[in-house]
């Protein structure tokens, strides 16, 4: 099986590495990362200026990095080896559950992936334990490689707490958070501000971040599709105040 591996934490994480490792047993693996970290960039992608590579391997890896983000790694992985199976991408140093999904670069780099034809599994651990190893995790990745090639979905969301008592299928946790900004100082008195959030609601059963508050790692299948077909389906039957008839 010929995997591409990417990430958001940039080339010379750790968690890149592991998953390399880990996914070798698979199949031949390739590498292809930004060039330093673009984490929280979401699926944004270089359109001002190209982009360029430099061979940099990652251990035994053949691995390459690039001036550009985690979208841009898919895209441009996938056209330097379109014979790539499955794009992998972590595994990321912090969660991705809930709400982040829609700013994680860890993410986007998945869904380029799909986007263009491919499949994505993305892999993110929590890493707040102050003895964590990203090593630990290997053995939990390997486990959910085993499930996962198998399965046949387009998008996969993968999360780990500190040593998982087994897997979960979950659903995205969908709360509402109040995003704050806190204001702070600069060296030389120039204000600057961290957006920062807090959730409002409590966790639901079921989701992912019900799952690894207990102890789960949860597997989240996702879709490319944000159409909501509930409102669509009761709205469609409305006349629309500007409605022109196409044939006239
Ligand atoms: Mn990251």
């Amino acid at each position: 099986m010929k995997i591409l591996i990417i990430n958001d934490d940039g080339i010379y994480s750790p968690g890149i590495l592991a998953l390399a490792e880990v996914a070798s047993e698979f199949g031949e693996v390739k590498v292809l990362a930004p060039n330093m970290e673009q984490s929280s960039m979401s699926h944004a992608i270089t359109s001002s200026r190209p982009l360029s590579y430099i061979r940099t391997p990652v251990k035994e890896f053949e691995a390459f990095r690039v001036n550009g983000t985690p979208a841009d790694c898919a895209a441009l992985g996938t056209y330097l080896w379109p014979d790539t199976e499955v794009v992998l991408s972590g595994i990321n140093f912090g969660l991705n559950i809930g709400s982040s999904i829609w700013h994680s670069g860890t993410l986007a780099a998945a869904k380029q992936a799909v986007l263009l034809g491919y499949r994505g599994i993305a892999f993110s651990t929590d890493i707040s334990d102050e003895n964590f190893d990203i090593n630990q995790q290997k053995p939990f990745v390997k486990q959910a490689l085993k499930i996962l090639l198998e399965e046949n979905m387009e998008l996969i969301n993968v999360n780990f707490p500190h040593n998982p008592k087994g897997f979960l299928w979950c659903k995205q946790s969908l709360r509402h958070y109040d995003g704050v900004m806190v204001p702070g100082e600069d060296p030389k008195g120039r204000k600057h501000y961290w957006f920062t959030v807090v959730p409002v609601e409590a966790t639901e059963k079921g989701t992912d971040r019900w799952a690894i508050e207990h102890g789960w790692a949860a597997i989240t299948p996702l879709r490319l599709d944000l159409t909501s077909y509930e409102e669509l389906g009761k709205i469609s039957n409305k006349e629309m105040p500007f409605q022109v008839n196409p044939s006239e």
